[in-house]
């Protein structure tokens, strides 16, 4: 195969494949300066309920703007910062900016639930419990203010993980609830709905991008918010951009969306003025 493609395309494979590797050597790098600085920060945006119309949660978004790399996604950050286990002070940076945040809202009499987005490697530190604990109780934050958002493959590894499971029990015995990301993207395994303590479901923004032209689209979500009833889970709808999307999810009695046609990621001081 090598032989056929010629030498030109191995030799400009390998080239990107070291740009690839040197900018990942780079973020690495950048990044523990960044943590060690505490020079990331956090984007909210708002969730609606479709039936009240009113913001009742928001979702905390890491965002990192490095002077060297410029603006590092965290499609690119995430991944990164699993395989080298800074994923930990990424997490506990967003959980104490979350916790704050939800127990500033709460005091100004305006609650609102924060949700962080969790990696399965950040419960496999057996003192998760008790770092999201003191992280509540530092800031005075109501445990069910607090909402953690975990991804299929996340709920699938789960399953086999009894520790996990038993952490996830014990935060939910204190109010903290979990939601399933990314929906129907990852693994469709039934069996962690049953396992674990979830109370909401989020729609992939994948399935809802054409949802009005696709009439095929439209039936599989109609039937995933179907499925959320019958399992009494409320189901969010992401990455909704147009009033048709809306329109027609309310229609499907879909609970609740999230997207740029509500709001796009902003600071904490914009969602106070949504
Ligand atoms: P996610 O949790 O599914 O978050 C939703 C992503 O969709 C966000 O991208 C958001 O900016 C984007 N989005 C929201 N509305 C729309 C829309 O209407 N259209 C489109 N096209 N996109 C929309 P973002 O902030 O780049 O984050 C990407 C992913 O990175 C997140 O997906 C989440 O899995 C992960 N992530 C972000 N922050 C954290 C974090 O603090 N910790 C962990 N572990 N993961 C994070
Ligand atoms: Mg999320
Ligand atoms: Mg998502
Ligand atoms: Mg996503």
């Amino acid at each position: 195969k090598v032989k056929k493609e010629g030498g030109g395309n191995i030799v400009s494979l390998s080239k990107a494949n070291h740009v690839a590797l040197s900018r990942k050597a780079m973020i690495e790098k950048r990044l523990i300066e960044a943590l060690h600085h505490k020079d990331l920060s956090v984007m909210y945006q708002p969730q609606v309920d479709l039936k009240s119309g009113k913001i009742d949660a928001v979702e905390a978004l890491v965002r990192w703007e490095d002077a060297v790399l410029g603006t590092v996604s965290p499609s690119d950050l995430i991944p990164i910062a699993e395989e080298t286990g800074m994923i930990h002070d990424i997490g506990t940076f967003m959980l104490e900016k979350a916790c704050e945040q939800a127990a500033t809202w709460a005091k100004q009499g305006k609650p609102m639930k924060v949700s962080v987005n969790s990696s399965i490697r950040e419960f496999r530190d057996k003192n998760m419990v008790k770092k999201i604990r003191q992280v509540l109780e530092k800031f005075d934050c109501p445990a069910h203010l607090l909402q953690i958002e975990i991804t299929e493959k996340f709920a699938l590894e789960a399953e086999s993980e009894q520790s996990i499971i038993r952490q996830m029990l014990q935060l939910q015995t204190d109010g903290v609830t979990f939601v399933l990301d990314d929906f129907g993207t990852g693994y469709a395994s039934f069996r962690y709905m049953q396992l674990l303590p979830i109370t909401e479901l989020k729609i992939d923004q994948s399935f809802i991008s054409s949802i009005t032209k696709q009439e095929k689209l439209q039936k599989l979500v109609e039937g995933i918010i179907q499925f959320g009833k019958s399992m009494e889970i409320r189901v969010l709808a992401e990455g909704v951009e147009t009033k048709e999307q809306q329109d027609l999810l309310t229609k499907l009695g879909c609970d609740a969306i999230q997207g740029y046609y509500v709001s796009h990621p902003v600071p904490a001081s914009e969602i106070e003025k949504l």
